[in-house]
């Protein structure tokens, strides 16, 4: 069999190990398990630049097999992160079960970003998995969350995808690979829960402070830090969820262990965009309640950032009742905290400057048509952007042309011109995301004929989505009423 082989030098890689360095409790010594024969599919060049990593030697033999974790550069110490979390409201032990930390990247600016190899093979938190990944849902996480990126919302990224040269087992037998996942960190709200079940509160104190010193430095001088760093998650999750709904993301799977302590997006499993706008949109086939359907996500949000109150309440305050009080309140917040930042994202989708007491009311207005008129999400913004409404479904009704003059004489009403509003509403609604039959398209490509052109034409598009290129246009396309019922699967 073989093994992971230690290289004296390294001049790829600037890795440290700040988690490592907390209590045992919080992982678990792990290699990635070697594979036979690992390929490069595909190397995220502008991330790797930014990671500050030499691309010709990513490329190398030696690199591929670094991606492969096969070689473990010089400096990294792989370990398997512990974990809890609520699954569809059920608590349970986790933890990484097909993935490795290798170490933090150091990049040439002094920032920190966790290397991670997932479907890197078991570790003591698989309980009865293979500890690997298919081909075609490492391709998925890739292109989703390199789209994600590209709209501005923050994620997790995507450096590598791999082949294995190993099969792996699912409905069928499927190339087995491995993605290279970026992230700020991979603490998680089921991070904090893990704690509070099965650590001590000075563990979870050195989990709290490890935490700020990482993600939320300020908090650190104030009185009461563990709440500023409660209310700073708070705030970070309630601007990235108003994110996700202004770009009819929808998670699909936001259990508590799929939500970062930093606020970026993580765990692209049964995700997907909405087509035309409903808010009791799901694509996951497990879903089978709609639990994470689109208009549920704010509320799911602050359901799990009650969790990690809860997890948090001994650091709070000395006395109970006091601590309960502080959480509450911070959790109350968050639904102000997310309307916000969901109303300044649609004013910009308008084409809206400044603010006025009854955008909240046009907006609603707006949505309800196309909630009535089952008009696609992403294009009615893109009609609304260049005065062009002809495919739409909202054209020619009589609510949409009562609703377009009172649109009109709101932007009459701002100082800026309408060409101001132009721009920004250029720079607001995307040309192109990443529709599942466009991605289906992509993967079905690369996993059964090997051929990642279309997926590397997409990323493409993807990467820019506010350019409104010509080449993007073809993008806008509405799947084929065959592929609407749309089904994603947590996969894997
Ligand atoms: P996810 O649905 O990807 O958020 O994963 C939930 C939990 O299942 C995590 O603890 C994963 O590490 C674990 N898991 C998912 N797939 C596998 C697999 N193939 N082998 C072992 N553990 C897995
Ligand atoms: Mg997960």
């Amino acid at each position: 069999m073989m093994t992971n082989i230690n290289t004296a030098i390294d001049t790829v890689w600037n890795l440290d190990n700040s988690y490592a360095r907390l209590p045992d409790i919080f992982f678990s010594s792990q290699s990635p398990i070697p594979v036979s024969s690992p390929k490069l599919i595909i190397l995220n060049y502008p991330l790797a630049t930014s990671l500050g990593l030499n691309v010709t030697e990513l490329e190398s033999e030696y690199g591929i097999n670094v991606l492969a974790g096969n070689r473990i550069p010089k400096d990294a110490l792989p370990i398997a992160q512990a974990y809890a979390g609520h699954q569809f409201g059920h608590f349970t032990m986790l933890g990484d079960g097909r993935a490795v930390l290798i170490g933090e990247q150091i990049t040439p600016w002094g920032e920190r970003f966790d290397i991670q190899l997932k479907g890197s093979g078991r570790t003591r938190y698989s309980r009865g998995g293979d500890g690997r990944a298919a081909l075609g849902p490492m391709l998925r996480e890739y292109i989703i969350s390199e789209a994600m990126h590209g709209l501005g919302i923050p994620t997790t990224r995507s450096l590598a995808v791999v082949t294995t040269g190993e099969p792996v087992v699912r409905e069928t037998l499927q190339p087995g690979a491995i993605l290279t996942r970026v992230a700020a960190s991979h603490l998680r709200v089921g991070t904090f829960q893990y704690i509070s079940n099965w650590g001590s509160t000075g563990e979870l104190q050195a989990l709290a402070d490890y935490t700020i010193k990482r993600h939320y430095p300020k908090a650190d001088d104030d009185e009461n830090r563990y709440l500023t760093l409660l209310k700073e998650v708070i705030k970070r999750q309630a601007a990235l969820i108003a994110k996700w709904q202004a770009a009819g993301f929808i998670h699909g799977v936001m259990n508590t262990d799929n939500m970062t302590i930093s606020g970026e997006t993580i765990d692209y499993g049964p995700c997907a965009f909405m087509d035309k706008y409903d808010p009791a949109t799901v694509f996951s086939s497990i879903d089978t309640r709609g639990r994470y359907a689109y208009g549920n996500q704010p509320h799911i949000a602050a359901w799990n950032l009650a969790r990690l109150a809860e997890a948090l309440l001994p650091l709070l305050h000395q006395n109970e009742e006091q601590a309960v009080k502080l959480a509450e309140d911070a959790i109350t917040d968050f639904a102000a905290l997310y309307y916000e930042n969901l109303l300044s994202s649609m004013r910009a989708k308008l084409g809206i400057f400044n603010q006025e007491q009854e955008d909240d009311n046009l907006i609603k207005a707006l949505l309800d048509m196309m909630e009535k008129y089952s008009a696609d999400y992403t294009n009615t913004f893109i009609a609304l952007t260049f005065d062009k409404f002809s495919d739409t479904a909202l054209d020619g009704t009589t609510e949409f042309t009562e609703w377009y003059k009172l649109w009109q004489a709101r932007l009459d009403r701002q100082e800026e011109a309408k060409s101001s509003s132009h721009q920004l509403m250029r720079s607001s609604n995307p040309a192109v995301i990443p529709r599942n039959h466009r991605v289906e398209e992509a993967l079905k490509a690369a996993v059964e004929q090997e051929d990642f052109s279309v997926m590397e034409r997409l990323l493409d598009v993807l990467s820019n989505p506010y350019a409104h290129m010509p080449k993007q246009a073809e993008y806008s396309t509405l799947p084929p009423p065959s592929a609407c019922n749309y089904r994603t699967f947590c996969g894997t």
